[in-house]
């Protein structure tokens, strides 16, 4: 046999063989700056269950404006993970400025769904259309949300006309014109699916959420696999390679094989298993094919490899990349 059969892929498997994970649903949210992601997402997490669980959170609600700004940092610069009813649903935050190095499309990756979220005053602007654009190249499912309906100067009608047009032009199919489109005021905690609907709670965009953006349909039975999509670090427990788990499973302690973006494979050991809770990263047991996760122990892993049972190490395709930037947060 050659190199290439003998490494050759696991065939791949029948739908029959792939399980629904009903308990997540893994959705990017996209907005141009200032149109207010992190109100929304703050919103989202004070409304969901674990935010009551966890009056820790509610402390960290701060008035002035560079603290306001800190807290957006601390919101977004993680992933977040709020619970509906009996879901988790891992909110992906999307860079906000213009993307050179492919850190769009790799965090794009981990989301089945996306959230577009557009000012209902100021309408589609640049950073909209551009990641946007990605998410549609990589099929997600998208829900509009026309957000700040209570501004004075909205224009509600022409942004949804505008946000359609966009989606016109930039769609790859039909079914990506088929979208919901909800109203909302982030800064209120609502959100409607009509504009004069009664202004009550965020659970119309949970509704749509789970019922719009399909569930992960995974492998948890077949080899472990992950592509290390992002990377964060601590001075206690160093680095986190982070990212959706492809197919497997995988608990602490385990040997894995870390596959660099030139082919080269060594075995490694993850430390611990992490998943978000709220804004808190916490530590697991066990982490499941269609989650995503933060492992320690991986203390040279970089963006973009591939981290895998090591009886079966195949690399995931990964999306070019210049020079990633390591964001220290
Ligand atoms: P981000 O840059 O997308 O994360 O936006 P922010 O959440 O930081 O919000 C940007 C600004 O819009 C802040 O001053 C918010 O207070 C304000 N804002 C957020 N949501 C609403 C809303 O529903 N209505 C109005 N009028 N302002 C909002």
């Amino acid at each position: 046999a050659t190199d290439t059969e003998t490494t050759m892929a696991t065939p791949e498997k029948t739908p029959n063989q792939l399980k629904e994970r009903t308990d997540i649903r893994n959705v990017a949210i996209i907005a141009h700056v200032d149109h207010g992601k992190t109100t929304l997402v703050d919103g989202l997490l004070k409304q969901s269950r674990i935010f009551r669980e966890n009056q820790q959170v509610g402390e960290l609600i701060m008035d002035s404006n560079d603290q306001e700004r800190e807290r957006g940092i601390t919101i977004l610069a993680k992933n977040t993970a709020v619970n509906y009813h009996d879901t988790k649903i891992n909110i992906i935050d999307t860079p906000g400025h213009a993307d050179f190095g492919g850190e769009v499309e790799r965090v794009l990756n981990m989301a089945d769904g996306c959230i577009l979220l557009v000012d209902a005053a100021e309408g589609p602007m640049p950073q909209t259309r551009f990641v946007l654009q990605r998410a549609l190249e990589l099929n997600l499912k998208p829900i509009v949300v026309i957000n700040k309906i209570d501004r004075k100067d909205a224009r509600i009608d022409q942004v949804v006309e505008w946000t359609q047009d966009l989606f016109l032009e930039l769609a790859k199919s039909d079914e990506q014109l088929d979208f919901p489109v909800l109203f909302a005021i982030g800064r209120e905690g609502v959100a409607m699916r009509n504009p004069d609907d009664e202004r009550v709670s965020l659970e119309p965009l949970f509704e749509t959420i789970l019922n719009t953006i399909p569930a992960p349909k995974v492998d948890m039975d077949s080899p472990f696999q992950m592509l290390v999509t992002a990377l964060d670090y601590d001075d206690y427990k160093g680095k986190y390679a982070i990212g959706r788990i492809t197919r497997g499973r995988i608990t602490p302690n385990s040997s894995v094989a870390r596959i660099t973006r030139d082919g080269d494979i060594s075995r490694q050991k993850v430390n611990l298993v992490f998943t978000n809770r709220g804004l808190q990263r916490i530590e697991i047991d066990e982490a499941q094919a269609g989650d995503i996760i933060a492992v320690t122990g991986i203390s040279d892993a970089n963006i973009g490899e591939t981290l895998a049972d090591p009886e079966q190490p195949e690399a995931l395709p990964t999306i070019a990349i210049s020079e990633p930037t390591l964001k220290m947060t």
